[in-house]
């Protein structure tokens, strides 16, 4: 059934920003764009399910593809101007639009490819990926295509002390005034909750880990529930960062081919930005770290019991001999 939060969450994407931001993400929208093209032979007379369809951008660059058919369905208002959309550019034979979710929309027909844009922060925020895997289930043909195929989430411990200085430091001295009083204040307030930031490759401390990695032809509902990874990491940054943080980026991988053939849509800060920037979990105290110095632990993240598309994040770390967990929801 439709939930309260499924309807503040479907409520957001009928707002013109959300779609805009997407859009806008050339990474994202152009990455999308160049996997539809390499699989024209796929797509091209086959019948195509768009879950949440958005504006139609993909549904329509399917049908521009030369699809014979594209179910293009959204729970969100905005499907309604994406009839429009599609109706504007002469595609109302091929492009249905169907407002609902996907899992109450009836589709009277098996399909050959599934596209869609579900990621979210942190790739799994906004729990979107089992409304994917429902429709897989029940319509995809065997054999079928889906778009992206493959999705990794990686993390890796990294430093930003300009970011730590301009939030916590600042207290020291205002206008000469000692307000070290407000530090655990503004720690709690700055730190508590995961950070959706942008950093560069020269944040990260080391080689990443692959916390998590999706195949969207097998992976399973449960498997999301919780997911769990142990780390090892080995600071290779000579120096004494003031804060050491730990950055979940994701990276998503269109369709496994050869290796030079792939199409990777990727979120990784040494790559070029996209709106979904990195989720940063820092930590209240900067550890000091020594070349070589060794951090180790275990992330999980489970859905959150207070509304599914939340995810808790349990953090814990130990590096110098001290040891530490961090909780954190992500809302
Ligand atoms: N495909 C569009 C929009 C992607 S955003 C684009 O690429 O620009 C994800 C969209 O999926 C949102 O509009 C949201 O309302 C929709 N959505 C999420 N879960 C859904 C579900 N279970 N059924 C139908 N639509 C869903």
């Amino acid at each position: 059934p439709c939930t309260e939060f499924d309807k503040a969450y479907f409520h957001a994407y009928s707002h013109v920003g959300v779609h805009e931001e997407m859009i806008k993400d050339d990474v994202r929208t152009g990455t999308y764009k160049a996997a539809i093209m390499r699989y024209q032979n796929l797509i091209e007379g086959k019948v195509v399910l768009d879950v949440g369809c958005g504006t139609g951008i993909l549904a329509i660059f399917c049908a521009l593809a030369g699809a014979k058919r594209v179910y293009a369905v959204d729970a969100s208002e905005i499907a309604l101007q994406a009839n429009e959309i599609v109706k504007d550019n002469n595609l109302s034979d091929k492009v249905i639009v169907m407002l609902g979710r996907v899992e109450d929309v009836n589709i009277e027909e098996n399909v050959d490819v599934i596209i869609s844009e579900w990621m979210g922060y942190m790739l799994l925020y906004e729990t979107m990926l089992p409304s994917i895997i429902f429709a897989r289930d029940k319509w995809l043909k065997p054999g079928g295509l889906i778009l992206p195929s493959h999705a990794t989430l990686y993390m890796a411990p990294v430093t930003h002390t300009a970011r730590y200085s301009e939030s916590i430091d600042f207290w020291r001295d205002v206008y000469g005034i000692k307000m070290s009083a407000m530090l655990p204040l503004a720690k709690q307030s700055a730190f508590e909750e995961p950070c959706i930031e942008t950093i560069t490759g020269e944040n990260v401390l080391t080689w990443p880990l692959m916390v998590m990695e999706v195949d969207c032809y097998t992976i399973k509902v449960q498997e999301l529930e919780s997911i769990t990874a142990n780390y090892r990491f080995s600071s290779m940054l000579n120096g004494s960062p003031s804060s050491d943080q730990h950055s979940q980026n994701s990276s998503q991988s269109k369709k496994r081919v050869k290796s030079d053939e792939t199409i990777v849509l990727s979120t990784a800060p040494e790559d070029a930005p996209t709106h979904w920037q990195q989720t940063l979990l820092y930590l209240y105290e900067p550890i000091e770290l020594k070349q070589d110095q060794i951090i180790e632990g275990s992330v999980t993240l489970t859905q959150s019991m207070e509304n599914p598309r939340f995810l808790n994040i349990h953090l814990a770390y130990s590096s110098g001999g001290r040891s530490f967990v961090k909780e954190s929801v992500m809302r």
